[in-house]
């Protein structure tokens, strides 16, 4: 099969669907793999590593698209590149068409076969093309919030793992999931005092398994969270309700209860945020004040750290590409009903139930 990766075109997003490793196991499968030039460079990837490892580099985005039996790209087709789409023509990338009627309309008007890295799932109801993104987030959301807690970004000044002598700062995690789970982890590796919350006792039973000794666990009752919150240096908003938007856990009224400098990073704010002062910010402007509470609420937190996320990102997504040009897209949905979950769009029909539900589409 022949495999195209074209430059990411969409604003900020330095990621690309492929890496020369990627490639080289392509390759050593007996496919042909078209490159377009500089796809990678926002990764530290060149021209010159996809060539060693047996890529062909073109120039433009329609060479890609003219050529490949499937495309491979980390963000939806933007509008130019939905125009490029043929029927028959395979496209693995993230879609989200929930939320995206005109997407949806163009990818079935295109006549391409869609997978979608968001619905492809595990054997254990997990979402493996999700996760490593989540994995991402989490761990850099301690990060961030060190940053933050600075005096000249308008932080309490606190440094995460205190000194001899002077306590560290408290830390406390909302949503104890694959994000909450490496946020605490890294906290701790900073010396941070920490408190996870979550509403699901048998995750706070593996959490408390795995890192007893390492952070804390707390029912996420609405008593709970004030308490935490009201003592916290730092609250990492962490949660999700699968198909839903955000819930509200901390109002605008509880951050005058707050440290004075406390920081809040919302990674929930993709789905809306999980404290009501939350909007979205970017990477160019990630912070704001509400109430001398400072705000970090980035939503594309894994474009900040755009080579580890590429790599993570391809090590998940390569065995099905894989499975997917050495069998074609039909062989390897039959064998794998996990990707076939991914299937979103197929020949001018829609094919995922809660797309065509969320925009009243026939499935
Ligand atoms: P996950 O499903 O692994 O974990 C979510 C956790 O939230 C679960 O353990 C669940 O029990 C818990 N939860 C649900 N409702 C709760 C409540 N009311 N109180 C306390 N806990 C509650 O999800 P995840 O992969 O960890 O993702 C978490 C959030 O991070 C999602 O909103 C996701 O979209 C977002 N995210 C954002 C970015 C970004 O760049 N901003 C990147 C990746 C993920």
């Amino acid at each position: 099969m022949i495999i195209g990766c074209p430059k990411e075109i969409k604003p900020q997003e330095f990621r690309v669907g492929l890496t020369p490793n990627t490639a080289r196991e392509a390759v050593s499968h007996g496919h042909k793999v078209v490159v377009q030039t500089g796809a990678g460079a926002g990764s530290g990837f060149p021209d010159a590593d996809y060539t060693a490892a047996g890529a062909r580099i073109v120039d433009t985005a329609e060479e890609v698209f003219a050529t490949a039996e499937m495309i491979v790209k980390v963000k939806e087709p933007q509008a130019g590149e939905r125009k490029m789409l043929r029927e028959g023509q395979l496209l693995f990338t993230y879609l989200h068409l929930a939320p995206d009627p005109e997407q949806t309309k163009d990818l079935l008007a295109s006549g391409c076969t869609a997978i979608a890295y968001e619905t492809v799932t595990d054997p254990r109801g997990g979402l493996p093309l999700l996760a490593p993104m989540s994995e991402v987030a989490g761990r850099l959301a301690p990060q961030v919030g060190a940053w933050s807690l600075q005096k000249a970004n308008g932080g309490r000044g606190v440094l995460m793992g205190g000194v001899p002598g002077v306590g560290p700062a408290n830390v406390v995690v909302i949503g104890g999931g694959v994000v909450g789970a490496h946020a605490a982890r890294i906290a701790a590796g900073m010396g941070a005092d920490i408190t996870v919350l979550d509403r699901s006792l048998p995750r706070m039973r593996y959490l408390d398994d795995l890192y007893g000794g390492t952070f804390k666990t707390r029912y996420a009752s609405a008593g709970n969270t004030a308490e935490l919150v009201e003592q916290a240096d730092m609250v990492i908003g962490a949660v999700l309700i699968p198909g839903a938007a955000a819930p509200k856990l901390v109002s605008k009224a509880q951050l005058s209860d707050m440290r004075p400098g406390a920081v809040i990073v919302d990674v929930a704010i993709d789905q809306g945020g999980c404290f009501e002062t939350s909007r979205a910010t970017t990477h160019q402007d990630p912070i704001y004040e509400v109430d001398g509470i400072v705000h970090y609420c980035v939503a594309n937190m894994p474009g900040a750290v755009a080579r580890t996320s590429t790599i993570a990102l391809t090590n998940a997504t390569m065995p099905f590409l894989l499975d997917l040009a050495d069998k074609g897209w039909r062989q390897a949905c039959a064998d794998d009903p996990h990707l076939l979950e991914g299937l979103n769009v197929h020949a001018g029909k829609l094919t995922y139930y809660a797309v065509g539900k969320a925009l009243g589409i026939d499935v």
